[in-house]
């Protein structure tokens, strides 16, 4: 019988063709939506599968780890894979790999826009262009704050993070400063980009802070209403890591309250839903979670899920071990 895949969602067809192609059974789910547990559970019945295909929307528990006895591998289509109970997947000695590495750039890209968004202003003055409302130019309208020299504080200085300061950096004439639970003098030496020993002094000196963090017990509300509080009343907040690394709601009192100048998100607490007020605000930039979006990148990433699939059906180590 063909190694079988199952696919929770549709993903860029180079991955599934890469997996048909050398003779795996691949089905994809047929709805274009997340699967609900439920119908997850029903889907993985059909067929004794031998891989699993998930996203970062997809909730991998105990549960559906164990309706699928025959699953060899758990293929992540994201680098972040905060949605699988990972220690209970090692117990049952199922890989699960992940995408890294590909989208980094493209994410630090993301960040930087987010970054010059907030920073120049430019959702406010589309909107204001839309509106009708352009009084032609004025020496006092939308003033926004400038980037170079400035400084950026990055939390979190893994392979994301350092992009977005090599970016800002050697793109844009920033000061760099990070605090990470491991140091990297090497990046240190490259970039010039300076080690703070907590995050605390990032957050005080920084006029950017950017967090590049992993979704873990130990980051979730790593940036809370205490911490916001220790940030320059004319910084910015920038987060492209996961939503639950801050307390969203904290966030919306602080930049209501004028404790930060402004945010800038592309993930959220409780994906899709948006803290209560946090929409409202004009200092604050949202995008639906489209970091990695690129056309390239999310091909690349199919690619890698099938490559990692490929290993495992022909008894190869998985080129992408999440870890
Ligand atoms: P990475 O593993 O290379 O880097 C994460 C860094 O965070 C590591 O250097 C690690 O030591 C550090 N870290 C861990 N715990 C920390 C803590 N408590 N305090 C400070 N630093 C800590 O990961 P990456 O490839 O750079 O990706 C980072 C995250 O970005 C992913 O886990 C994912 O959740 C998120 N991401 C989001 C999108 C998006 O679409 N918005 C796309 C890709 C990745």
């Amino acid at each position: 019988m063909a190694f079988s895949v199952y696919v929770t969602r549709a993903i860029p067809e180079a991955g599934i063709e890469a997996m048909r192609k050398v003779g795996l059974d691949v089905d994809v789910s047929p709805h274009d939506r997340v699967l609900t547990k439920k119908e997850l559970l029903r889907e993985l019945k059909k067929k004794p599968y031998d891989a699993l295909v998930s996203l970062l929307t997809d909730t991998i528990d105990a549960d559906i780890l164990d309706a699928i006895p025959n699953v060899k591998i758990i293929a992540n289509y994201a680098v972040g894979f905060n949605n699988i109970a990972i220690d209970e997947a090692k117990k049952r000695k199922i890989v699960v790999t992940n995408t890294p590495d590909v989208l980094s750039h493209t994410v630090a890209e993301h960040t930087m826009a987010l970054i010059f968004s907030i920073a120049h202003r430019i959702v406010e003055g589309d909107r204001l262009m839309r509106s009708g409302t352009f009084p032609g130019w004025e020496p006092m309208m939308l003033l926004g704050t400038d980037l170079h020299q400035k400084t950026i504080g990055v939390l979190g200085l893994g392979r994301i993070g350092s992009r977005v300061l090599y970016q800002a950096m050697r793109g844009f004439d920033m000061k760099g400063i990070y605090y990470d639970i491991k140091r990297n003098e090497e990046i240190e030496k490259e970039l010039g980009v300076i080690f703070k020993a907590t995050p605390e002094e990032v957050l005080r000196e920084a006029d950017v802070v950017s967090l590049h963090v992993p979704l873990l017990p130990s980051t979730k509300h790593l940036i809370n209403s205490e911490r916001l509080s220790m940030m320059k009343p004319s910084a910015y907040l920038v987060n492209t890591s996961r939503g639950p690394v801050i307390d969203e709601k904290a966030l919306v009192r602080a930049l209501k309250d004028g404790v930060i100048k402004g945010a800038a998100l592309d993930v959220f607490e409780e994906e899709p839903k948006l803290a209560p007020g946090l929409a409202r605000l004009s200092n604050v930039i949202l995008t639906p979670h489209i970091a990695s979006a690129t056309e390239e990148t999310r091909n690349r990433m199919a690619e890698m899920v099938a490559e990692n699939v490929i290993a495992i059906s022909q008894g190869k180590m998985a080129p992408n071990i999440a870890q």
